[in-house]
């Protein structure tokens, strides 16, 4: 497969495309910038109150609280938790590297996992296969917006006396089983990345629980451990979310479902599209709501080669993500060798993210696909 010099491409199909908002929801955006710089009121205060309250609304949970990022969320969660020191905490190895960043911020040790290899998540199998003695946490990733099997890896938790965190920075609003994911463990742990389904103008993040205290300690976390204003109670930090991205996510909060909607249906055209072509689509979960595509992964063999070509006819890709966690630099201290967890890594060689956002065109899909289908030909 060669890809030849092309004229300029007809097609130019970003990756993501991340200033859509609609002219109206532009102005009602700028709105609340403007009542934020108005008020001079940058930290805490009535905007995060706000989002917070909608947030756990959304999510079906009884507690939200505004961070700084989804890596803070989950680190907050753990230390919140008592996950620390002599602990091992499980994260599937096909994760973003933060999943297991947050465990070693806390002193715990990641516990890497293998995963199915249909649908790539974390299972109660690949899990009970990774448990040791040690782990006292198991962290499921709710990887590329869809929902892993939950009730199976709550009764293995339930068995070995475990926590769970679920990582949900992909799946703002997928419904496993009909309850919104977070809401299903002992915390759920949300990004507000830009890319992310719910996306802020910079960095932030959130943690849902039904635990009042959890809540609170975290709440107290956040902030120096405050409460009120120069009354330390624990060792905490700087990891609030501003008010400017709360009043930001409350207004876009609003268009998640829909938003997520559009993404099922662009996921749903792109996967026929590109039926009869050489590469496979995303295996599709029961029922719709549990995958809300925050990511489509195609497998493709050649999968290089097949970039190199779509790149030269304007279509971005990803690889979410090249390099399994625990095969990183970063990791290599805990001394995990190629071949420890095979399904994770054969996929690592093969997966491929095209462009999927709310607001791609069906144009845009049947051009993906017709490229595909001819690079993946060649
Ligand atoms: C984005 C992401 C995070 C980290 O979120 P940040 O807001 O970038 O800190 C954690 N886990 C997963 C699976 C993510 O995709």
């Amino acid at each position: 497969m060669s890809a030849t010099i092309q004229s300029p491409s007809p097609v130019e199909i970003p990756f993501v495309r991340l200033h859509d908002p609609s002219p109206d929801t532009l102005e009602e955006l700028l709105g609340v910038v403007r009542e934020v710089a108005t008020e001079g009121a940058f930290t805490m205060g009535r905007h995060l109150d706000l989002f917070e309250r909608d947030f756990a609304s959304f999510c079906d949970a009884e507690h939200a609280v505004g961070v700084a990022s989804g890596t803070d969320a989950l680190e907050l969660a753990l230390r919140g938790l008592g996950i620390g020191r002599g602990d091992e905490v499980m994260v599937p190895a096909n994760s973003f590297i933060a999943t297991a960043e947050a465990v070693s911020a806390v002193g715990a040790i990641p516990r890497f996992a293998d995963v199915d290899p249909d649908t790539q998540l974390i299972t109660a199998e690949t899990a009970s296969a990774a448990l040791t003695e040690r782990v006292a946490c198991i962290i499921p990733v709710h990887l590329y917006g869809r929902t892993v099997d939950m009730d199976p890896l709550l009764a293995l938790a339930r068995d070995h006396d475990l926590l769970v965190v679920e990582d949900a920075c992909q799946a703002h609003g997928a419904r496993y089983r009909g309850r919104r994911v977070g809401s299903i463990g002992d915390a759920g742990c949300f990004s507000f990345y830009p890319a992310k389904n719910l996306g802020a103008w910079g960095d932030g993040g959130a943690l849902v629980t039904a635990d009042p205290e959890l809540a609170d300690r975290v709440r107290l976390l956040r902030s120096h451990g405050e409460r009120p204003r120069y009354q330390h109670h624990v060792i905490g930090g700087t990891a609030r979310l501003d008010a400017l991205q709360a009043a930001i996510l409350r207004v876009k909060l609003r268009d998640l479902d829909d938003a997520n909607e559009a993404r099922r249906r662009g996921a749903a055209r792109l996967r026929a599209g590109l039926v009869g072509s050489s590469v496979e689509s995303p295996a599709l979960p029961a029922d719709a709501g549990d995958h809300v595509f925050h990511l489509f992964v195609v497998r493709v063999d050649d999968r290089d080669a097949v970039r190199d070509a779509l790149a030269a006819r304007g279509i971005a890709s990803g690889i979410h993500y090249p390099t399994p966690i625990h095969l990183t630099g970063a990791y290599a201290h805990l001394g995990y060798r190629a071949g420890s967890l095979p399904i994770v890594e054969s996929l690592a060689r093969r997966i491929c993210s095209l462009p999927m956002f709310p607001s791609i065109e069906d144009d845009e899909i049947d051009a993906i696909a017709a490229a595909v289908t001819e690079v993946t030909d060649l």
